[in-house]
Parts: structure tokens; sequence; C-alpha cells
């Protein structure tokens, strides 16, 4: 059993989110040893300060604490299981946290086949966007073992906001409360975009119909808040890929067919996105269903002069 905090970390996944995790552990002292399946982004870490490991294998037999931060859980798992993956390389008694959005299948499954190695699990999914990352300000949902949740809190102290970071239960409760949240969100925004187009299309004013909806019983943080990246800046949100947002929205209807639970709305939504994304390309930003009704509408849906107007 595991019972001081590490000092050196394996860091594999360096994209929008990992880039900006794995050098808030650098800044905050925590040695690191870095992997990523483009080696070209390495060179950059090591004039920082890290190492650059060959394959996560050696990155986990350097390190002994794993943290992954991977697309899809088919990646992960290929990364954990795979040949030259970490469980090849983490010693007895190390440990994986996976902050990938991903299902609690592939750590069972190392459960069961590292059975009494003592190797200590968590995932811990995030919420905050690219920003949120590289500000260090990210929400983190930890679910695991409390004890080990206590003992690797600097670690998620050094990317997250201290009073977001939540232990949220068990195994495998991170990955639920993460797609949950992220479920939500994405009806929010198709809902809001339906509404929002027929409003404007029925000839309200954009900006009128905003603000009464503002101050009425449906008014959403959606609405007031995070719709301003379209509506003022026309900004859909690149630094998370609707190709990611598709398979986050898979995994949660996959979570619900699981327990039995029937989602017609999260299926409309999941396929409102399949469209979106066949419409403008796996890179575009997780927020580029709205543009599928701003081009229902023939024109963009934008804040003019501190007022929204379509
Ligand atoms: P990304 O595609 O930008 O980065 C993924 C990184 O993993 C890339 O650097 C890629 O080269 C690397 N990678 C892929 N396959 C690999 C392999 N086999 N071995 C080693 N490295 C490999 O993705 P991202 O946006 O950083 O998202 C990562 C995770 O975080 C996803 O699960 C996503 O759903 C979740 N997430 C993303 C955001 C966001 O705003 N981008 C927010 C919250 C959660």
């Amino acid at each position: 059993m595991q019972d001081a905090t590490p000092t050196r970390i394996g860091f594999i996944g360096l994209g929008s989110m990992g880039s900006g995790m794995s050098r808030n552990l650098l800044r905050a002292g925590f040695e690191l040893v870095v992997h990523d399946a483009r080696p070209e982004v390495l060179d950059e870490y090591v004039s920082l300060g890290a190492q650059a490991a060959d394959s996560p294998a050696e990155l986990a037999a350097a390190t002994g604490t794993v943290i992954t931060m991977l697309p899809t859980p088919a990646v992960v798992n290929e990364v954990i299981n795979g040949p030259a993956g970490v469980l090849a390389g983490l010693p007895d008694g190390g440990t994986w946290i996976d902050m990938s959005t991903s299902v609690p299948s592939i750590a069972d499954d190392v459960r069961r086949r590292a059975a009494g190695r003592g190797i200590a699990i968590l995932d811990a999914p995030v919420s905050g966007m690219s920003v949120g990352a590289a500000a260090g300000r990210l929400q983190i949902f930890i679910g695991g073992d409390p004890d080990q949740v206590q003992r690797l809190r600097p670690v998620f102290e050094a990317m997250g906001d201290p009073e977001r970071i939540l232990h949220v239960g068990p195994h495998g409760a991170g990955y639920a409360v993460k797609l949950m949240i992220n479920q939500l969100w994405f009806s929010h925004l198709v809902a809001t975009a339906e509404v929002l187009a027929v409003g404007v299309k029925a000839g309200v004013d954009l900006g009128v119909l905003r603000d009464a909806l503002i101050a009425s019983p449906a008014n959403s943080n959606f609405l007031e808040h995070d719709l301003l990246s379209i509506l003022e800046h026309g900004d859909y949100d690149e630094g998370f890929a609707i190709a990611l947002a598709c398979k986050d929205l898979g995994l949660s209807t996959e979570v619900a067919a699981a327990v039995g639970i029937p989602v017609e709305v999260s299926a409309v939504v999941e396929q409102v996105y399949r469209r979106a994304r066949a419409t403008y390309g796996d890179r575009a930003g997780e927020m580029t269903p709205f543009r599928l009704y701003e081009d229902l509408l023939g024109t963009s849906l934008r804040l003019e002069t501190g007022r929204i107007s379509a």
C-alpha cells in the first residue's frame, strides 16, 4: 500500500488538455516524465525540465505513478494493456490515475489482471476546457479509495481548483459524473439553439428573446454565460473537438443502457452532434451543433453593441 505523495509523475497524452496539465505539474515542482504518440511534441517538454519516454512501459517503470489524458477508451486500453503498455512497466505498488473522459471497464480489467500487485487505480476526469487546464483551474471528479485520494491530493491540486476537486465515490463514479455533466451541457446547447432559432424565425429580436428567457424560469447557466462565446465572439470552442464530444455522448448512452435507464433525449442530442460532426468535420468545436441552426436561419446569431441580433 502506497503511503506517501509521489514526487515523480509520468504523464501520457500531451494534447489540448494534457499539455496544460503536465506543465502545471512541472511548475508545482513534480519531476515529470512524458510520453505521447506524437514524438515531435516531446522536445519542448525536455527543454522545460521533463524527461521523455519512448513507451508507456518505460515511463511507468521510471516513475511508478502514471497519469493518462487520452482521447478514447480504446486508446486508454492500448496505452495501458498494449505490449509496451503501462501495465508492462509499472512496479508493484504503483499508481495509475486516468483523467480521460472514459468508462470503468478498462480499469476493472486491469484490477483483475493485476490482482495481488497492490496497484492503486483512480478515475479523475475533468471539466474546465483547455483554458482551465492551462490555468491549473480544472474541476476534477475523483472515483476511488478515499485514502488514495487524500495521498494524491497535492498532485490534483497542481492541476485543479482546490475548491472543486471532488471525491465523488468509489471507482467509476468520477467517469459517471463527468459523462452526465457533458450530457446535460450538450443537451442545453441543442435545446437552446432550437429555441433561439425558432423564436428569431418567428420574428422576435434575438436580444429581446434572450433577455426574456434569462428573466424567466427557463434560464440556464448555458444561456446566460457559456453561449456568449458564440454570441459575442463566434467561438465554437475548437479546444474540444466535436469528435471527442460525440465520443462522450456515445459513452453516456452506453452507461445509460448498462444501468437500464431509457434516455430518449440524450439519444436525440447525440444524433444532432453526429450530424454537426458530419457537416463540419472532426476537428470542429464542441459547440458547432449551434451552427446547424444558424445555417437553417441563413445567418449567424451574434451580439452587437451589447445587444444580440440576428
Ligand atoms: P487531444 O486529442 O487534444 O489530445 C490527446 C493526446 O493523446 C494527443 O497529444 C495525442 O497525440 C495523444 N495520444 C493519442 N493516442 C496516443 C497513444 N496511443 N499513445 C500516446 N499518446 C496518444 O484530446 P484532449 O482534448 O486533450 O482530450 C483528452 C481527454 O480529455 C479526452 O478524454 C477528452 O474527452 C477529455 N476532455 C477534454 C476537454 C477539452 O476541452 N479538450 C475537456 C474535458 C475533458
